[in-house]
């Protein structure tokens, strides 16, 4: 954990500063703390593996008690909610390996952990709208200074979107700890990772975020009307502080994984005096298929938001904010270009043919609308998909890229 993060952190509690415990045990490397005990004026928390962890559940105060026992190899056994000494062997050689992927690490977790959709997480529908959406809201609005707080971000998958907006690291924050250890090392490794409880006060000083967003998890929050206060706690006083909601179950349209979804209105009444702009996902999906642009300057009449199975829900005084956005035409890799895991491909020599499969029946049918831009069949030729893997030019698949056919992932998913 890097000492800057001291700055914006405060305990969700009390709300006052919090500083390392230098008489308890601790291990820092210059001036990063990777374990320890952090204390304010009622409480104690630990850093396991450098990760701040501001919550108060049986698994922190185990962590917190293993590492005053200096003892932190048993306390990430604890935060990764490991559970007997197989499973910690498992764990401890796949993150000791330098070779292991995401896949490798959220196989040693176990079957609990993350759902095994993981793999084709990055041309799911969800998450294409999501990140046009993300990168048109957050890149207008951060312009490429800004702080941004991906809040419940899980494994960091859009957190990955956000780390391009800006050369100020984003805050990743989620209750599962090991998801955020898993987007530090691979998913998101340029945002800072904070292990803290959504149906609490945000751990964060007041006005410590120019963006603040929820994707995917809101209608699993209980404390919703506190949640969204503290997500404009988070940027207030920054004179483009934005508060986005992705994709929010609408309580009138049955989805699966419904969470505690609330009607059009009731999302609206929890934005107060803000005037949100609300968004039906499925608009904001055709937009991204035609692949042209995003456009945020429509006004969703109330019979089609109740209409819609997901919303978006965005509140921001940045006028550029709604507006058209054109989908970028260019990709920025970080990572390394794979062929979508769900095409079964065969190499015919100057070409590669794929077919795509579902891996099950329920999978087609959460994700199915996919088949909008994935073809069923494609010919993708080699030499041109050889070259995009060393480094080199994207237009001759960037139709292929536009179709995620082609996807670019982080290094060592799988
Ligand atoms: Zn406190």
């Amino acid at each position: 954990m890097h000492p800057d993060l001291l700055d914006i952190l405060r305990c969700p509690y009390c709300g006052g500063r919090l500083e390392l415990v230098t008489s308890l045990f601790n291990r820092t490397e210059g001036n990063t703390v990777r374990d320890g005990i952090l204390g304010c004026n009622c409480c104690v928390f630990p850093v396991v593996d450098g990760i701040p962890v501001l919550h108060l559940h049986a698994s922190a105060v185990a962590a917190r008690q293993h590492i005053e026992a200096a003892a932190p190899e048993l306390a990430l056994r604890a935060m990764a909610g490991i559970e007997n000494d197989d499973q910690a062997e498992r764990f401890e050689s796949a993150v000791a390996s330098k070779d292991s992927t995401y896949r490798d690490i959220v196989e040693a977790l176990g079957p609990n952990f993350e759902g095994g959709y993981f793999l084709y997480r990055f041309s799911d529908p969800t998450f294409v709208v999501a990140d046009a959406v993300v990168t048109a809201v957050a890149g207008t609005v951060l312009q490429r200074t800004g702080r941004a707080l991906d809040a419940c971000g899980g494994s960091g998958h859009l957190t990955r979107s956000l780390v391009r907006l800006s050369s100020t690291p984003p805050v990743l924050a989620d209750l599962f700890f090991p998801k955020i250890w898993l987007a530090r090392r691979f998913t998101a490794p340029g945002a800072l990772p904070v292990c803290c409880d959504a149906n609490a006060p945000l751990p964060f000083a007041r006005g410590s975020f120019d963006y603040a967003m929820c994707s995917d998890a809101f209608m699993f929050i209980w404390m919703k009307r506190l949640f969204v206060s503290e997500l404009f706690r988070a940027v207030a006083g920054s004179d483009r502080g934005t508060v986005l909601i992705n994709h929010t179950h609408n309580q009138l349209v049955w989805s699966p994984s419904h969470g505690q979804a609330l009607t059009p209105g009731a999302y609206r009444n929890l934005f107060e005096t803000a005037s949100p702009r609300m968004f039906g996902e499925s608009r904001l999906f055709a937009d991204v298929v035609a692949g042209r642009a995003l456009d945020l300057s429509r006004v969703d009449e109330p019979a089609a938001l109740a209409a819609e199975a997901a919303l978006t829900l965005i509140a921001s005084p940045v006028e550029g904010v709604f507006e058209t956005h054109p989908l970028a035409s260019s990709p920025r890799p970080a990572g390394e270009w794979r062929i979508n895991p769900l095409f079964e491909v065969d190499d015919q020599g100057a070409r590669l043919h794929g077919v795509l499969r579902f891996p099950n029946g329920e999978y087609e049918f959460e994700y199915g609308a996919c088949r909008e831009y994935l073809p069923g069949e494609v010919f993708i030729d080699k030499a041109a998909f050889q070259a995009l893997q060393s480094g080199g030019p994207f237009e001759p698949l960037a139709e292929l890229i536009r179709r995620r056919v082609v996807v670019e992932l982080p290094k060592k998913y799988y």
